[in-house]
């Protein structure tokens, strides 16, 4: 664990040095939980948002996007539940004054079990070899029955303070705290406030005289843009039933506890989509959604097992099923993604609110109904996160030097082509510089003259380039150059009209979007 931790430093320092994140307003040491793209992290950022958008609206006929701002009516967030219920349970140690989430502090809790209860199962593994019999192991092994009883009732105990009748049950959590003996990793007490909640929003007004002000929110999520917006778009798209509507796009959250970088921030961005659906049909879609996202996720090329499922113990006030997906991080299993099949509950609430009749003929049948929803949700800064983790790697070679290099999905790397002339003489920068001219319309290429061609290539290789191109003595005399790639290192010589050929198809985010049909 410890390893890890230090891993996840490494790529925190390496986010910033190589110009991908920088802490905000650094000058002035920075502001909790928010952050800044730096010059190749906006590459990346702008290639993931791409990747989604286009997988969305290009591949489905029936989604189509829009771009709703950030500040809107203050009645929406009373309609969809936010002012009311958009709140986290926190806790305070009172000896580090450290503040955090007490429904995390369980399911950390919760995770510790199951650690222990796959450490045992993976030791017994080593132990009985081919003869290994899991499922006969975990009933019989005295140790991982204790384990999972406690886990299973833990479990039980936490269902049940967070899906109480009269809305989280605060001081059961507190005493689930004080039961399971939990302690504060900073303080190492058990010295704990009572559970309060938090209402996570920010506030602002809008408005110059402060009698005439009126408060309004940063929005906490996109996704009320699109369902204020939805008769809007199906009458003029005249969209039928089902559609979506996707939107990328800013949220705020006033997060408690923001200690894991970009991973929970206050200011991040959101990718939804909106599903419409004829009521009755919504399980069958949230269904096809999971598979649909979880194949998107997949098609990076990061394993299969780097991902699941997690159902939600505790349904949100208008969900009816729900799902993340999780990413294997350096600090565990994590959400990345979350679906979540939402009924009619905004619909209708927005329709109650605003006195607007928010409903769809449905030309097959006649009839008038309010559409159920199903949502996809994703953090851009998440999955950045998640790419980078999975991408970063200190490599050993053969010399016995170290390479640090990033296996970017090439078709999300910042830089596609970088292109260095051995020498800065002889012609071969006005070479360089006439390749990049020509290949600058198809991908994005950088050119390098500096150092050593090794030292340019640990540096390519740092921020994930996937090509490098010499030119040498020998492109001045027959149009060739060398073609190294990153992965490999491999080098061949290749004719530069070829280069196009070569690349293009590798880096473009067509090359995955087709392997999802
Ligand atoms: P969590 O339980 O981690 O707080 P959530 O369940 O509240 O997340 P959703 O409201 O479902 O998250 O938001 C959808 C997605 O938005 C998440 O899967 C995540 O990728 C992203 N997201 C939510 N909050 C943050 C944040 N504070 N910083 C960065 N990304 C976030």
């Amino acid at each position: 664990m410890a390893q890890q931790e230090d891993v996840f430093k490494k790529i925190v320092s390496h986010c910033k040095e190589y110009g991908f994140v920088f802490p905000s307003s650094d000058i002035y040491d920075g502001l909790g939980a928010v952050y800044d793209y730096g010059q190749n992290g906006v590459e990346l950022k702008n290639n993931i948002k791409q990747y989604w958008w286009q997988s969305m609206v290009l591949l489905h006929e029936n989604i189509v996007g829009i771009d709703a701002a950030i500040f809107m009516h203050p009645t929406t967030w009373k309609a969809s539940g936010h002012v009311d219920a958009f709140n986290d349970p926190l806790i305070d140690n009172r000896d580090s004054k450290k503040r955090y989430r007490a429904d995390v502090l369980i399911e950390e809790q919760i995770a510790k079990y199951d650690d222990k209860i796959e450490k045992e199962v993976e030791k017994a593994r080593k132990r009985f070899g081919d003869s290994f019999d899991e499922a006969k192991y975990r009933e019989t092994s005295e140790r991982v029955r204790e384990a999972q009883e406690k886990r299973d009732a833990l479990h039980k105990r936490y269902q049940q303070v967070m899906n109480a009748p009269g809305g989280i049950d605060l001081e059961g959590m507190k005493q689930i705290i004080l039961d399971e003996e939990i302690v504060c990793p900073i303080s190492g007490t058990r010295n704990w406030t009572d559970v309060r909640q938090f209402n996570l929003m920010f506030k602002t007004e809008v408005g110059a005289a402060a009698e005439g002000a009126s408060t309004i929110y940063l929005r906490p999520e996109t996704a009320q843009g699109i369902f204020v917006n939805y008769l809007n778009v199906q009458k003029t798209g005249r969209m039928k039933l089902p559609f979506g509507i996707a939107q990328i796009g800013k949220a705020f959250r006033n997060e408690i506890v923001a200690r894991q970088f970009i991973f929970r921030m206050r200011e991040f961005e959101q990718m939804e989509m909106q599903f419409f659906v004829k009521p009755g049909t919504e399980l069958q879609w949230f269904s096809d959604w999971k598979q649909t996202r979880m194949k998107w996720h997949q098609n990076l090329g990061f394993g299969a097992e780097n991902y699941r499922f997690h159902d939600h113990d505790k349904l949100a006030h208008y969900a009816n099923a729900a799902t993340d997906i999780e990413f294997r991080m350096p600090f565990g299993f994590k959400e990345v993604e979350g679906i979540h099949s939402r009924t009619n509950f905004d619909l209708s609430s927005h329709a109650k609110y605003s006195g607007k009749k928010i409903e769809y003929f449905d030309p097959e049948t006649n009839e008038s109904y309010t559409p159920y929803v199903i949502e996809t949700s994703i953090g851009v800064d998440r999955m950045f996160l998640s790419i980078m983790c999975h991408s970063y790697e200190e490599q050993k070679l053969d010399n016995g030097e170290i390479r640090t290099v990033l296996h970017l999905p090439a078709a999300l790397a910042p830089v596609k082509l970088a292109v260095f002339p051995l020498t800065k003489k002889d012609g071969m920068p006005e070479k360089a510089q006439e390749i990049i001219k020509d290949l600058r319309f198809h991908f994005n290429c950088k050119y390098e003259e500096k150092d050593q061609i090794g030292k340019r290539y640990r540096r390519m290789d740092a921020i994930g380039c996937p090509y490098c191109v010499t030119v040498d003595q020998q492109t001045l005399e027959d149009d060739t150059v060398t073609l190294r790639d990153r992965d490999t290192m491999e080098q061949k010589r290749v004719k530069i009209a070829d280069l196009r050929g070569i690349i293009e198809d590798k880096v473009s985010i067509t090359s995955l979007l087709k392997n999802l049909l």
